[in-house]
């Protein structure tokens, strides 16, 4: 029963569709606000600095981390990371030969408009984590439940149906559910995350088209996780369709 073509039709090209279109979209957005100088007067890392200190995070470190869009905040370690893309945008005119010639030391280029956005996200997250932000909570405590479903429990599930074991595939229904249930908790987080970070760069002077750009920036992030949780949500219901037409 099932068969390939219904999961390519109802799972796969929707979530194809949906994940594609939400990653292009940060792309693009991310691009075009990166080019705007946010006016603001500070590096990437002394603009995170000022940012943890404003908020009375001051034991709060900050890393470099290389990548494009790897910046996160580890709670474990009270560790925020700004990505070498977020550090490098920030430095608008530094591929600028004059620039260059007078010598702007390194780290010292002025800020775009989308490494603010960023950099201000994750430091909404390490002030989320301070507060104890009920949602952040909810979603540490589905984290090991999420990774063992994420991982094994679409296994369970198809062994489940292949042997006809039936509790089998309802455990690995359960553990699947959990990893869709993380991916849905995330969304309140990041939500949370973005709408301090829109406080924080209004009140640091990002206003008019700047604070737009900022503010489409963080939907577009936003937008990615929505999608991630719509893609697991289809994958969720087609196994629950498949195993409980099973249940006989
Ligand atoms: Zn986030």
């Amino acid at each position: 029963m099932g068969g390939f073509l219904p999961y390519i039709l109802l799972v796969m090209l929707p979530s194809i569709a949906v994940t594609g279109w939400a990653a292009w979209r940060v792309r693009s957005t991310y691009a075009r606000w990166s080019a705007v100088d946010s006016g603001i007067n500070l590096s990437a890392f002394d603009f995170a600095r000022r940012l943890l200190d404003r908020q009375g995070l001051s034991d709060v470190q900050i890393e470099p981390v290389p990548g494009n869009l790897t910046d996160h905040y580890d709670p474990r370690g009270k560790v925020l990371r700004v990505s070498s893309a977020v550090a490098g945008t920030a430095q608008i005119g530094a591929y600028d030969p004059v620039r260059r010639a007078v010598g702007f030391p390194d780290g010292s280029g002025r800020l775009s408009v989308a490494a603010a956005a960023v950099i201000a996200h994750e430091v909404g997250h390490a002030a989320q984590d301070r507060e104890g932000d009920r949602w952040m909570a909810v979603r540490q405590t589905i984290v090991p439940a999420a990774q063992f479903g994420s991982g094994i429990a679409p296994w369970l599930i198809i062994a489940g149906l292949w042997f006809n074991m039936f509790n089998l595939a309802l455990v690995g229904l359960v553990f699947f559910g959990a990893a869709v249930l993380f991916t849905f908790v995330t969304l309140p987080v990041e939500i949370g995350a973005s709408g301090r970070a829109l406080a924080y760069v209004s009140s640091l002077g990002l206003s008019g088209e700047r604070q737009v750009g900022a503010r489409d920036v963080l939907k577009a992030a936003a937008w990615t996780y929505v999608a991630a949780a719509l893609a697991a949500l289809l994958t969720f219901l087609y196994y629950l369709m498949l195993v409980m037409g099973r249940r006989d």
